[in-house]
């Protein structure tokens, strides 16, 4: 029987942090191979105007973006296959990785699967996605410059949003389903010294409307169940994310919220598997920071297969 191809490098994920890295370790010669999965791009293929992505004085959409970024990976030999990862075996050497069809041994792995957005799940809301809905205020808020906007949620995430927000818009209102918020109280604090904020308590978001565009809302009273329709131009949620490490839970170190535990930059509990983007950062959550992070793995990579080069040689 024919062995089986060892790769040097199989990067998971093809938003902006792998398809960073494919560019970086291609052109170090690793002759990378990305499991793009089923749904390639990440995030950015779910919004429209992206204008804070260093490059582009006008702006870009977020799927011509990633398109340029994988036709970039593509041009020094990036190879792609389109399916979703099943299983993880980061505990032996080579270490393997299992998707739909195929099975992948590889010397080396940068996880870059992102995180994905919580959405509420309402179908008018999924509908309006990109078209006045969004999860990202530092993405889109300018779009709502002078407008009224919501901010669905009551944590960390959802008072840095408004506080975001409450700068460029007329008005955010921060929508809560219940009667306390769990966001850190200072972060509460110094949002209701703004006076362009409002607070929507026991209030839940039943519907999003409009048609090509958000014209407005509608929010049940939790309490007394009376359904109030608000005009409003955007719907901000914010009730946290999920970063996409389900198949690898007993393969690496995890947070209590399922992030990469990582050090030094890019590094992760297991030598040889390196991580960037979303999927262990909960903070900064950009393109940019991602693909920066994309960047020092695929060095990292390079590295760590040299030092074994060299470990071999003088063995
Ligand atoms: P989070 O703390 O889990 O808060 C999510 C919020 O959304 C909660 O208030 C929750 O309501 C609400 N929610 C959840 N599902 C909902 C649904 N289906 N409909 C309506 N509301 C829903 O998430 P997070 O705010 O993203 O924070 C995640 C972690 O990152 C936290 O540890 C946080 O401290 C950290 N973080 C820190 C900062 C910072 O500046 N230090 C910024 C962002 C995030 P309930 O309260 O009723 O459960």
């Amino acid at each position: 029987m024919e062995d089986q191809k060892i790769e040097k490098l199989v990067i998971i994920g093809s938003g902006p942090a792998g398809l960073t890295a494919a560019i970086y370790a291609a052109r170090g010669g690793l002759n990378p191979l990305i499991i793009a999965g089923r749904e390639a791009g990440g995030q950015l293929m779910l919004t429209t105007d992206v204008d804070d992505f260093p490059g582009f004085p006008d702006g870009i959409q977020g799927p011509i973006l990633m398109t340029n970024i994988r036709n970039q990976a593509i041009r020094f030999d990036t190879r792609f296959v389109e399916e979703d990862v099943r299983s993880v075996d980061f505990k032996n050497q080579p270490f393997t990785i299992t998707t739909e069809s195929k099975e992948f041994k590889t010397e080396t792995v940068i996880i870059a699967t992102g995180a994905s957005a919580k959405w509420i799940g309402l179908e008018s809301e999924w509908k309006l996605i990109g078209k006045g809905v969004s999860a990202c205020a530092v993405c889109d808020g300018l779009f709502f410059k002078e407008k009224d906007v919501i901010v669905v949620g009551g944590g960390d995430t959802a008072m840095r949003e408004a506080q975001h927000l409450s700068k460029v818009c007329k008005s955010v209102t921060v929508i809560h389903r219940r009667d306390a918020f769990r966001a850190q109280v200072a972060l509460v604090e110094l949002l209701k010294t703004k006076d362009n904020v409002k607070f929507l308590f026991d209030s839940a978001l039943t519907e999003v409307l409009g048609e090509a565009k958000v014209t407005g809302v509608k929010v049940k009273n939790v309490k007394s169940n009376e359904i109030t329709e608000m005009p409003i131009d955007g719907v901000f949620v914010a009730i946290g994310h999920k970063p996409n490490t389900d198949f690898m839970k007993d393969q690496i170190e995890l947070d209590h919220a399922g992030y990469v535990v990582f050090h030094d930059e890019v590094k992760t509990s297991v030598d040889g598997i390196f991580v960037a983007g979303d999927v262990a950062d909960h903070k900064y959550r950009q393109a940019s920071t991602a693909a920066g992070m994309g960047t020092k793995a695929a060095l990292e990579v390079e590295e760590y297969l040299e030092n074994i080069k060299l470990e071999h040689k003088t063995a």
